[in-house]
């Protein structure tokens, strides 16, 4: 089925003021009109955070472990009033195209490192990704993201001419790449071709955490090396990091903080670690959602700016993960456009939702989820707002 886009911009706003089932919390003000004596200075305290755009390690730490009160929503009121202030009401989405589940790396918390023998690969063909980006494009889509391992057979030449077919058939759409680590040149090429964007998460700014969830070959330099190659060049760069990963501590997450802040990407995509069969970490405790979920605040009050998902694995957590993340100051959502039949062997991560669902029936869904939040899926590129 067709849908216009003008159509389902109008949906969007029609339903967003008639919310079926509301989650609508408190504003800020209204909380801190209330306030107890207990609260009310860990309150001024974010304020503060939100006005230096800098958080102190032991504060980082006392927002993290502090129990769920009127303060944590507070924290997310105030993530909620500073990504409205920059981009309304809106949320963008961004439909993915998971291209290929080969992969030479071997991350130790991904379901789809090379030495995972009990996966079957796939890789799409140009023109199955080019059928995808079209049943996008008719469901608002504005923004394609093309992810995969680190798969040799995807080269300069054929992501180049990838990209050139899909810049030139749809010149209004951002084409985001997430190709992994690749050289200066290589991503210069991409970008000369068309790309806008590229997200590569660092996953850790802690150059031993970095070694304790990579194999030694990978090297913290490299990965910051190409982050750093990205933004030169002039794509809109995004980074991330898992959420309650091995061996992360409130110090590692401070620097990943501070390296948001210093570095000033485009995009932050944070998640919760989920444990994952056939890794080495097959057997580690999944992460919080309740701390992405401060997190995902804390980093919007830092970075008011930022595109911020709001990501699948949050929703394969708990039932009502994406909303909660909107909720708590993301804003954006990243529907997958991959062929039914290819989901399953995507498996970077155990349990992932939305396996079975065409984009018809996502598409839905969301907008029915997102009512609740009292914001609206919109039909836009969504760029950076600098
Ligand atoms: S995280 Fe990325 S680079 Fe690492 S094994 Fe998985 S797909 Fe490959």
């Amino acid at each position: 089925m067709e849908k216009s886009a003008n159509n389902l911009s109008e949906q969007g706003k029609q339903s967003a003021t008639q919310p079926e089932s509301s989650l609508l919390a408190p504003t800020a003000e209204q909380l801190k009109a209330e306030a107890t004596a207990d609260v009310l200075p860990i309150m001024q305290q974010i304020d503060v955070l939100a006005t230096e755009q800098d958080i102190s390690l032991s504060f980082l730490e006392h927002l993290l472990s502090m129990p769920k009160n009127n303060a944590v929503k507070y924290l997310h009121a105030k993530a909620r009033k500073a990504v409205e202030t920059v981009y309304g009401d809106k949320i963008f989405l961004r439909g993915l195209i998971e291209i290929t589940s080969y992969c030479r790396n071997n991350c130790n918390y991904c379901g789809i490192r090379r030495s995972n023998k009990t996966l079957e690969r796939y890789r799409m063909t140009p023109e199955t990704i080019m059928t995808c980006c079209k049943e996008g494009y008719s469901y608002g889509m504005r923004t394609f993201v093309i992810q995969g391992g680190e798969d040799m057979w995807w080269n300069d030449e054929r992501l180049g001419a990838l990209v050139s077919d899909i810049r030139s058939q749809y010149p209004d759409c951002a084409i985001t790449l997430s190709m992994g680590e690749h050289s200066r040149e290589s991503y210069q090429r991409l970008f000369d071709l068309g790309a806008n964007r590229y997200l590569l998460r660092h996953e850790t700014a802690d150059e031993n955490h970095y070694s304790y969830l990579h194999p030694s070959e990978m090297s913290f330099q490299n990965r910051m090396q190409c982050l750093q190659w990205l933004k030169e060049i002039g794509f809109q760069v995004g980074c991330g990091f898992m959420v309650g990963s091995p061996g992360q501590t409130p110090q590692t997450i401070h620097k990943d903080l501070q390296f948001i802040r210093t570095f000033r990407p485009q995009m932050v995509g944070i998640g919760p670690f989920v444990a994952t069969q056939h890794t080495p970490f097959a057997e580690e405790p999944n992460g919080s959602v309740e701390t992405t979920l401060r997190l995902l605040s804390i980093i919007r009050l830092l970075h008011p700016h930022v595109l911020l998902p709001s990501t699948t694995a949050l929703g394969s957590l708990h039932p009502l993960g994406r909303e909660l993340g909107i909720l708590a100051g993301a804003n954006v959502l990243m529907p997958n456009l991959s062929p039914v039949e290819n989901r399953e062997l995507y498996n970077i991560y155990d349990n992932k939702i939305c396996l079975g669902d065409g984009i018809d029936h996502c598409y839905d869904c969301l907008q029915t989820r997102m009512e609740s939040t009292g914001r609206r899926i919109v039909v836009e590129r969504g760029d950076f707002v600098g």
